[in-house]
């Protein structure tokens, strides 16, 4: 009687230890969705920041060409009244002014060599960008795709185990199976835990000898003393689990 009850507790562990993991998967796999999405939105706003650059630098080369087309004009304009100018002081005049006009749009050039290296590296990092997000786009497609699968695989797999959850508790005494609930909704999983060598597996605490002797009689469901989780002989039941690291309380 003792042993099969035990059985279906751990029986039932199994089922919750599958459980937990599932729920965790389960809250999991949208972040990685929202993880993939921040990293999109990341690329997006750079992609921004470069458009924004293309767009200022393609304004500059602009007005350079209009600034040295305008001032080649007004030079080409001096050079032809040159002819007319009447006195040595005009004509110095004019002559600063076709030196200063040439001086400026030799400068306009320059920095048109400056601006159109700067727009071709900018092209390179927008086309490097826009292959990222076309790389995160499918990335994210096919997360979804696999989200939506695993989300109705895991809600499948956990109305079953709903069900053999169900099945083993129907084996164990209704205050025991309260207790085991209690401590499920007190405790982190697991619930029941093995005790090798006078050990308890839940919180890697020696149990009092008395307790000990008890626990291998196996008449009583007993309780770690210490953490709270039921507790039985590793001998009375083979193990394939390793037992919980902790003994933390679930606040
Ligand atoms: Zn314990």
């Amino acid at each position: 009687m003792y042993l099969k009850q035990i059985e279906q507790l751990v029986v039932l562990q199994k089922v919750d230890d599958e459980i937990v993991l599932l729920q965790d998967d389960l809250k999991r796999a949208p972040q990685q969705i929202t993880e993939l999405e921040k990293r999109r939105q990341d690329i997006e706003d750079k992609a921004e920041i470069v458009r924004d650059k293309l767009k200022y630098l393609n304004d500059q080369q602009k007005r350079l060409d209009s600034e040295i087309e305008s001032d080649s004009a007004r030079l080409k304009k001096s050079k032809s009244k040159m002819m007319q100018v009447g006195n040595q002081k005009e004509y110095h005049a004019m002559m600063r002014e076709m030196d200063n006009l040439e001086k400026q749009n030799r400068g306009r050039e320059e920095e048109k060599i400056t601006v159109a290296e700067e727009l071709s590296r900018q092209n390179l990092e927008l086309s490097e960008v826009n292959g990222l997000a076309k790389e995160l786009d499918s990335e994210l497609s096919i997360a979804r795709q696999s989200l939506d699968a695993r989300l109705k695989q895991a809600e499948g797999r956990l109305t079953e185990l709903s069900s053999r959850r169900k099945d083993a508790g129907q084996a164990v005494p209704k205050p025991i199976l309260q207790r085991y609930e209690f401590i499920r909704s007190r405790l982190k999983n697991p619930v029941i835990v093995p005790v090798a060598a006078g050990i308890c597996s839940g919180c890697h605490i020696a149990i009092p000898p008395q307790a000990f002797i008890e626990l291998q009689k196996g008449i009583q469901i007993l309780s770690c003393p210490n953490c709270q989780r039921l507790i039985y002989w590793s001998e009375h039941i083979e193990s394939e689990t390793p037992p919980a690291d902790d003994a933390v309380a679930a606040e």
